[in-house]
């Protein structure tokens, strides 16, 4: 080896040596300009309106062990509309439980910025989850991811309106129609197999292709009966999936879905009861001949991204409707997409359909075709994209494609901001 070449071997090592050592930065560069924008006469947010809705169910619709709304059933929605100094207004709707914020100062994060710059506004929400704002002002953690998801869909809806195109189109579409599934079997009161069956062939006449029903309720060999019913009623070409609403130990989960997967199933949902689901779902998924669906209840891309590493689940349901917004499931979908897991979501077709049109890891929508169990689905909207023969089609309407019915938002709606 000459000289120069041993000098040039030496110098790597000292190089090679200081930067191994180096500590990755805790921010960008001290000189990076800061996020959001800094110039005068941008776009603004110029003001926050909220609505509350609530509407009492006619009945409980019973999961395995609590009824959906609530034992005192009801169906809630936060809309919340981001006027802007474009003179162009998003509309964005998330869960019910966390309208209060906006009063106690949520809102005026927003106040003022440019609505076109929803990652820096994703971030400044979602940093009060870490600072002591959150104590002073009495927020729960729960309630900010809440109130993210109302804003950030009503951000993307103003882009869209801006650039004149529909969200899925904006995100860059992979597709303009959404296999949907209905949910329905509940339990309810008096409801035997043959209203079972009967529920469930109406859904077949109705024209959707995928079913989910509730199981975990009953006794395993009784829910084995109901859901062979239901097959037989429907032929094999008929997708079935099973959510059984978190109410299993992991004996009865491996015992109860090698009886149940001979009825084809496309998937177990949330089989395992609420203090160990995650690392009990990576034993389960061991020993369970059905794929396997999880995370409704996942809080951020952190908890879901635990949830993805077991190597349990084959479809990731994240609720962005639920919590934190259109962003973070695009973000998951991204990690979902390395991990060969489809995207699910659970709920809200208005907001998860355009994220579904949006990626090609995207498996299929849910919807509701009961009035009595989901009413806001089919009283809050003057214009939707339609369910037809299973498939939701995606127009080109600006934003999410939704006009919000005044009579609905008078009948149900408490103005909170
Ligand atoms: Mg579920």
């Amino acid at each position: 080896m000459d000289n120069l070449s041993r000098r040039s071997l030496v110098g790597a090592a000292v190089l090679g040596a200081s930067l191994a050592n180096r500590k990755a930065p805790a921010s960008p560069p001290a000189w990076a300009p800061g996020p959001g924008s800094a110039e005068a006469g941008k776009c603004r947010i110029t003001g926050v309106e909220v609505t509350h809705l609530s509407k009492p169910l006619k009945e409980r619709f019973w999961m395995s062990l609590t009824p959906i709304g609530g034992y005192q059933p009801t169906a809630s929605r936060t809309i919340v509309r981001i006027r802007t100094s474009a003179g162009i207004t998003g509309e964005g709707e998330g869960g019910g439980g966390a309208a209060a914020l906006f009063r106690s100062g949520f809102a005026e994060l927003l106040i003022g910025e440019d609505p076109f710059m929803v990652e820096h506004l994703w971030q400044k929400m979602f940093r009060t989850t870490v600072s002591r704002l959150k104590a002073e002002r009495g927020w729960s953690t729960a309630n900010i991811l809440a109130a993210m998801a109302p804003v950030d869909a009503a951000l993307w809806d103003f882009i869209g309106k801006s650039a004149r195109l529909p969200v899925y189109k904006l995100f860059g579409a992979y597709k303009d129609r959404v296999p949907c599934y209905v949910t329905g079997g509940y339990y309810r009161e008096g409801k035997g197999l043959r209203d079972l069956v009967t529920e469930c062939e109406g859904y077949v006449k109705q024209g959707f292709r995928a079913i989910k029903l509730k199981v975990g309720g009953a006794p395993v060999e009784e829910d084995v009966e109901r859901v062979r019913a239901v097959r037989q009623a429907v032929g094999p070409n008929i997708d079935l999936m099973l959510d059984v609403n978190q109410a299993w130990d992991l004996h009865t989960a491996i015992r109860a879905s090698h009886q149940m997967a001979p009825l084809a199933i496309t998937w177990l949902e949330e089989p395992l009861r609420w203090y160990d689901d995650v690392s009990f779902l990576a034993r389960l998924k061991k020993d369970c001949p059905i794929p396997l669906a999880s995370g409704e209840h996942e809080e951020t891309r952190y908890g879901a991204r635990r949830l993805m590493e077991t190597g349990a689940i084959d479809f990731l349901q994240f609720d962005c409707h639920a919590r934190t917004g259109m962003s973070e499931w695009r973000r998951l979908a991204g990690m979902a997409s390395a991990l060969d897991i489809w995207m699910a979501p659970h709920h809200e077709p208005v907001v998860h359909g355009h994220l579904l049109a949006s990626i090609p890891n995207g498996y299929i929508l849910e919807s509701f075709a009961n009035p009595d169990r989901d009413p806001f689905w089919f009283e809050l909207y003057s214009r939707r994209p339609e369910i037809k023969d299973s498939v939701l089609v995606l127009g080109d309407e600006p934003g999410l494609g939704v006009e919000l019915d005044a009579a609905a938002l008078k009948k149900y709606g408490t103005k909170v901001l």
